[in-house]
C-alpha cells in the first residue's frame, strides 16, 4: 500500500472532500485535524464547523455550538457549488446538529452517491464530552445509516452498542452488532486496547472481516489519531479507493504520524499530521 494519493496536476481542481466537524483551539484534533490531512493529503478540504471548542493540550474547557442553520447552511452552500466527492463527520454535539446533517445531505442528493465517513466522536482523549448523551440515538439511529463506513473507538462502541471489546471475539460482535444498524461497513478500532501490544482495527461489511495490524506505539501524545484516521480515509475514498483499501491506506497514515507525535503544551500532544513531510 503506497503511502502517497495520486496528485492532481497543477492548476487543476483537486478532489473535493468536507469535514463536518467542532473546532479544537489548540490545533491538535478536531476540524484543524482534519483539513491539515487533506492538505497533506494534496486534496481540497471544506469544513461545516458544528461547534467551537474552548481547549488545549490539558483538555477541553467549554464548547459552544454553532446555531442548526449555519450547520445546513455550510453544507448547502459548498455542495451546490464546489462539490463533494466525499465527506467525513467528527464532534457533532446535539441531537439537532445531527438531524440538521441528516437532512441536508438527503435534501442536496448526496445520500448514497458520496462517500461519507461517520466518525462517532462522544469524547475527547481525556473523557470531556463532546455530544451530549441525548444525541446518542440520533446518532445511532439516524445518522449511522447513512454512513459508508462508521470508525467508533472502544469506548464509542461501548456506548453505541453495549459491548465492551476485549479480545478479537468481542471485537468481531461488536463488528456485526455495529454494521447491523445500517453502514455499509464498520471499522472497530483497537487502538484503546493497551493491553494488546498491536493496534489492530477490524473491518466488516456484513459477510467479511478485514484486519489491520500495526505494532503499538508507545505514546501518550495521540490527540487528534482517530480524526486524522477518518480524514485520510475520506481522502481516499475521494480518489475511488474500495473501503479496505482506503481503510489501509488511512491506517499506515495514521500509524506514521502516532510514530512521530510531538509533546505541546503541559498535557497531551497531538499525531504529527505533518510527518509525510519529512519522507
Ligand atoms: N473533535 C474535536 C473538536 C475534539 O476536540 C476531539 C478531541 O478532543 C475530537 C474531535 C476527537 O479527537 P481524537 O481524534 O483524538 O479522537
Amino acid at each position: 500500500m503506497t503511502n502517497r494519493l495520486p496528485l492532481t496536476a497543477p492548476g487543476h481542481t483537486p478532489r473535493r472532500v468536507m469535514t463536518i466537524a467542532g473546532s479544537d483551539s489548540g490545533g491538535s484534533a478536531g476540524l484543524q485535524a482534519d483539513m491539515r490531512t487533506f492538505a497533506m493529503l494534496g486534496v481540497h478540504g471544506s469544513a461545516a464547523v458544528t461547534a467551537v471548542t474552548v481547549q488545549n493540550s490539558l483538555g477541553v474547557r467549554a464548547f459552544h455550538e454553532v446555531p442548526v442553520g449555519v450547520v445546513a447552511a455550510q453544507i448547502s452552500a459548498v455542495a451546490s457549488d464546489i462539490g463533494i466527492e466525499a465527506a467525513k463527520t467528527g464532534m457533532l454535539a446535539s441531537t439537532d446538529i445531527i438531524r440538521a446533517i441528516v437532512a441536508t445531505w438527503s435534501a442536496e442528493k448526496l445520500t448514497g452517491r458520496v462517500p461519507f465517513v461517520v466518525d462517532p466522536v462522544c469524547a475527547s482523549n481525556a473523557g470531556e464530552p463532546l455530544l451530549h448523551p441525548s444525541a446518542l440515538d440520533a446518532m445511532r439511529d439516524e445518522l449511522i445509516p447513512l454512513a459508508t463506513l462508521v470508525t467508533p473507538n472502544l469506548d464509542e462502541v461501548r456506548l453505541l452498542v453495549g459491548i465492551d471489546v476485549v479480545d478479537v471475539a468481542t471485537q468481531r460482535d461488536a463488528a456485526r452488532a455495529l454494521h447491523a444498524l445500517g453502514p455499509q461497513w464498520a471499522l472497530v478500532k483497537g487502538g484503546h486496547l493497551r493491553t494488546s501490544r498491536i493496534s489492530s482495527d477490524l473491518l466488516f461489511d456484513g459477510s467479511e472481516f478485514h484486519e489491520f495490524a500495526a505494532a503499538r506505539v508507545d505514546t501518550r501524545d495521540d490527540h487528534g489519531a482517530g480524526d486524522t484516521l477518518g480524514a485520510a480515509i475520506t481522502a481516499a475514498l475521494a480518489h475511488g479507493y474500495s473501503v479496505p483499501d482506503a481503510v489501509a491506506f488511512g491506517k499506515t497514515w495514521v500509524t506514521e504520524c502516532i510514530r512521530q507525535a510531538y509533546p505541546l503544551g503541559h498535557g497531551l500532544g497531538p499525531v504529527n499530521g505533518m510527518a509525510g513531510l519529512y519522507r
